[in-house]
């Protein structure tokens, strides 16, 4: 459902961010992408995500082909496809309930539709006591359960996490952990670049190590592998 090939990424300055990608990753999969510091595993996933173009290469998500995507297709990907971040990037202004219905919003999804669904999210993240509060009254944990929420909420078939647990305590991080296997189990390809080492080693997933914009392991049940 994912598949890069030959990819490159020079950023505008000359940087060269992937060199050489070539990568399949199935319905379903949850994926560790492990690797150094600038060795590519946010520009390996902001091509996913559409955040950022291929300097070269195909890279294709549910069969549509990035590369040769008209602009009116773009909404199309973004809602296939949640995003969560490090930082979790809540908008401070709005609450819970409605951080989580903007990103329904957007799409235009009917107004009854974005009410039913979203309380849905919020009682499988076990955030529904707090729909009415803003991002700063919640704990970390609880406002990464936030942006999961509205990750999911329209239903993509992949969710790309870039550090989700990286602000969060060890307690914390392992609850986020659950949720995401939950949503992995559901049916949800997930893709996570983390330095976790910890939870790479637990969960014993699919782990791809990038270094040097290249895909230096590729392996089912592997491990973290550095010692940072
Ligand atoms: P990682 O997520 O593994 O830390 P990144 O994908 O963020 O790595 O970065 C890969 C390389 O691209 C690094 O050398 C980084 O400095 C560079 N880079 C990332 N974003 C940009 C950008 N917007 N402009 C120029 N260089 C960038
Ligand atoms: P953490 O252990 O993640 O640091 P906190 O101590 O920040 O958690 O929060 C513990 C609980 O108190 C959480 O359920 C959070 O929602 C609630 N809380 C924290 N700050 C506020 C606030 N300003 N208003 C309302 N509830 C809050």
């Amino acid at each position: 459902m994912i598949e890069m090939q030959d990819v490159w990424k020079n950023y505008p300055d000359g940087t060269p961010a992937l060199r050489g990608i070539n990568v399949k990753i199935d319905k379903n999969e949850f994926v560790y992408i492990v690797g150094p510091s600038g060795a590519g595993k946010s520009t390996f996933m902001k091509l996913i995500y559409r955040e950022e173009k291929p300097t070269k290469g195909q890279i294709s998500v549910n069969g549509f082909n990035l590369g040769k995507l008209k602009q009116r297709k773009i909404p199309y990907i973004r809602r296939n496809i949640g995003v969560i971040f490090q930082d979790f990037r809540l908008l401070p202004k709005l609450t819970v309930y409605e951080n989580i219905a903007f990103a329904m919003e957007v799409i235009e999804a009917p107004k009854r539709l974005i009410r039913k669904r979203t309380f849905e999210v919020l009682e499988l993240v076990n955030l529904k006591n707090k729909a009415g509060n803003l991002p700063a009254q919640l704990s970390g944990g609880e406002q990464q359960r936030v942006s999961i929420a509205r990750a999911i909420v329209n239903n993509p078939s992949v969710i790309v996490a870039d550090e989700p647990t990286g602000n969060l305590d060890p307690e914390t991080s392992w609850g986020i952990m659950r949720l995401l296997e939950e949503i992995n189990f559901r049916g949800t390809t997930i893709l996570m670049a983390t330095h976790n080492k910890e939870i790479v080693n637990t969960m014993r997933k699919r782990v791809i190590a990038i270094e040097s914009g290249t895909i230096a392991r590729d392996e089912i049940r592997g491990e973290y592998g550095y010692e940072d």
